[in-house]
């Protein structure tokens, strides 16, 4: 049996004029810990987009765990247990912590509208139910006793964790990671580092990340892939990476070549 839970093959993604996504090619292990990385504007976060729905490849093939996924609305992606946090926190600020981790849950629950609705037994079990697991996950991503302040009073690190949680909660078999340590600072980032790699190790979750601080990629990676102008131009290994000329350049043009020499 194959241990490839994620394959795409030349996935083309189109803005206009704009190929934000050219020919993307990617295999990602089942159970291991991957990085995308590239300057601003080469395409990350648009082919993150279509791996989970939200955009529709023009071109190419994308395969989660037996499943061709190109077509499928995002909630049936989430359906096959890919989860993702963004880029730009997406949570709801006037809902709790524990509130906003339940939303995750949502489509893993059994309960049906009518249930809701009439407040049955089964209904308020399954409510007490996701609300023990949710703590739980508050409690695993580093939360404590903060269940019920509003999401928006957290300072940014603590949000970014919620925004993890909420992931876990849809039960992922893949989890993605957009730029998840944006904006933390050095302590918030080690925490961030240790969190993923427990998330990988005690519930076996696959991750792909995309990240920007070199710290982190080369600490946290066991494969990278870089784009640059929509194109994957290397992948490998942090240390081929490091030394990949082709990658220097595409920092060095951009202004950012300490940072991934560092
Ligand atoms: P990255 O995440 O690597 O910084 P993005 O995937 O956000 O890059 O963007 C890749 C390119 O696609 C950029 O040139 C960006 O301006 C463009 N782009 C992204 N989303 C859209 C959109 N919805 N419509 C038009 N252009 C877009
Ligand atoms: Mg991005």
């Amino acid at each position: 049996m194959s241990n490839v839970l994620l394959e795409t093959k030349k996935v083309v993604k189109r803005f206009g004029g704009l190929v934000a996504v050219n020919k993307m090619d990617v295999v990602i292990e089942q159970g291991s810990i991957c990085s995308i990385i590239g300057p601003n504007g080469a395409g990350k976060t648009t082919f993150f987009n279509t791996l989970t729905g939200i955009y529709k490849p023009e071109e190419g093939e994308i395969v989660f765990d037996g499943h061709h996924t190109i077509g499928l609305r995002p909630d049936q992606i989430t359906d096959l247990h890919i989860a993702r946090t963004f880029q730009n926190i997406r949570l709801f600020g006037s809902m709790t912590v524990l509130e906003n981790i339940m939303v995750g849950m949502h489509t893993r629950l059994k309960q049906s509208g009518v249930d809701a609705l009439l407040r049955t037994r089964k209904f308020r079990e399954e409510e007490k139910k996701a609300f023990a697991k949710a703590t739980e996950l508050m409690e695993y991503v580093g939360l404590h006793g903060v269940g019920d302040e509003l999401a928006r009073n957290l300072p940014y690190g603590g949000q970014r964790r919620i925004e993890v949680a909420r992931a876990l909660a849809s039960q992922p078999k893949l989890l993605l990671l957009d730029e998840p340590t944006a904006g933390m600072n050095p302590n918030e980032t080690e925490d961030a580092i240790r969190l993923f790699r427990r998330v990988r190790d005690d519930l076996g979750i696959t991750i792909l990340l995309i990240e920007h601080d070199m710290r982190v990629v080369m600490g946290i990676s066991e494969r990278i892939t870089v784009m640059d102008y929509g194109e994957k131009i290397a992948e490998g290994l942090p240390a081929e990476i490091r030394a990949n000329k082709r990658v220097i350049e595409a920092y060095l043009g951009r202004g950012a070549a300490t940072e991934i020499i560092a």
